[in-house]
């Protein structure tokens, strides 16, 4: 009884926090109550193991191996068709549980033990699963780095050609975890194919934005694979999904089953169906607002005298915004005042800082996506921008902050771009 008491409360707690903070973890979202009812309903009792398959007439074929799948096999029918049809995909596996899981799957798929792949440095914005410290690491490859060009916050065309031609990886990645620019794709395609290379790109980060076509379009513009998270600019609830074209799908299929995943969370496979309706209906809409609140906010805190990254390219055309902290008390310092003020964000590496900087890095990463998702717009980002300030170049205590940030986010406590 007494443990039970404690979790509802800590339940209890943990949601009551956060839903007065102003939550800006560039990775992390809210979801709608139908998304949440998804996620709460009785598809996460269930197991729908077996390989699914598309016919060419666009029907889908499932051959499970347990009895009482029949409502779900229509929705994940669903998910890969809804999928497909909005990433320009010629086929979708919704089987990889996160994403990371999704770039494990396209390694096992595509690479064989002591391939090479190449990514972004974690500095530069690349994701511990572009490495061989994780993920990648189980396979033996080897991770090669695109040389960054730090003034345009973006993979150095001309250098990353030679580098690939030198190095030949067997999977080219794109995508990044700070990424504030698309990334070269078309201009990467004809290197890839030179060398054999299979492009993947990971759309962790973006893929809400890709929903709504306001970032660039990966397979349109070359990629082979697309990867992604479905929780962080995407609405969804947390979970993975891999996309690729046609050539590749019976590698990925199996990769992912019996590969590396068995049961698929299918109670997150229905609220990504749900999350897939809201962004049919509202995703233009939610993308763009979410672009314009991310200049807003940079500009904003431009204005008040923070040092934010690329003034010179408008600061951002994603999510995200990159602010240099190292004058203001550094990243770790500055990520817990912060917090201390119920302003919700971390502290991040900028490309100059070396690795060993990773406990106190240079930057903070801020990310618009969950304020635009309860309906904040360019004035409240103004806002946001003030009650940054006040913490971190005003020397305000974050207590006497905190009041008027639990104010502010009152007035925002509905998720919009939805049915609900
Ligand atoms: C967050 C992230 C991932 C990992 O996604 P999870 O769903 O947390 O496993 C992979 N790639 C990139 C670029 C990311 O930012």
């Amino acid at each position: 009884m007494d443990s039970y008491k404690k979790i509802i409360g800590l339940m209890e707690r943990h949601e009551s926090w956060r839903s007065s903070c102003l939550n800006m973890i560039a990775s992390e979202n809210v979801t709608s109550n139908a998304v949440r009812m998804g996620v709460a309903s009785d598809f996460g009792h269930r197991y729908a193991e077996g390989l699914l398959g598309g016919c060419d007439d666009g029907r889908k074929l499932f051959n499970r191996f347990y009895q009482g799948t029949a409502v779900f096999d229509e929705v994940e029918g669903m998910a890969m068709s809804m999928a497909e049809k909005m990433f320009d995909a010629e086929h979708a596996n919704m089987v990889p549980i996160s994403g990371a899981l999704a770039n494990l799957t396209a390694y096992y798929a595509l690479a064989k033990i002591g391939d090479k792949i190449s990514g972004l440095n974690i500095e530069c914005g690349g994701h511990i699963s572009h490495t061989h410290v994780s993920a990648a690491g189980v396979m033996g490859l080897k991770d090669v780095a695109y040389p960054f060009d730090i003034e345009e916050m973006n993979i150095d065309v001309d250098e990353a050609k030679k580098m690939v031609l030198r190095e030949k990886p067997k999977i080219m990645i794109f995508g990044a975890s700070v990424f504030l620019f698309p990334h070269p794709l078309k201009e990467m395609r004809e290197a890839a194919d030179e060398i054999g290379a299979v492009m993947m790109y990971d759309a962790a980060h973006v893929a809400g934005l890709i929903a709504g076509g306001k970032f660039q379009k990966p397979f349109k513009e070359g990629a082979d694979v697309m990867t992604s998270s479905t929780h962080k600019s995407f609405p969804g609830p947390q979970g993975g999904m891999i996309l690729c074209k046609n050539k590749f799908a019976k590698k990925i299929d199996n990769a992912a089953f019996p590969g590396l995943m068995s049961n698929h969370h299918l109670h997150h496979v229905a609220g990504f169906v749900v999350a897939l309706a809201e962004m049919e209906k509202f995703g233009a809409e939610y993308a763009s607002q979410i672009l314009k609140n991310a200049k807003a906010l940079a500009q904003s805190m431009h204005e008040l005298g923070f040092d934010v990254l690329c003034e010179h390219k408008g600061f951002t055309l994603s999510h995200q915004v990159l602010v240099d902290i190292s004058k203001n008390g550094g990243g770790r310092k500055v990520a817990n005042d912060l917090e201390a003020a119920n302003i919700i964000l971390n502290k991040n590496m900028l490309p100059r800082d070396s690795l060993d900087k990773t406990g106190d890095p240079s930057g903070i990463r801020i990310g618009v996506q969950e304020l635009t998702h309860v309906g904040m717009k360019e004035s409240e980002m103004k806002e946001v921008a003030q009650l940054i300030k006040r913490v971190v170049l005003g020397g305000e205590s974050p207590g006497k902050v905190k009041r008027d940030v639990g104010e502010l986010k009152s007035g925002f406590s509905k998720v919009c771009y939805c049915f609900d």
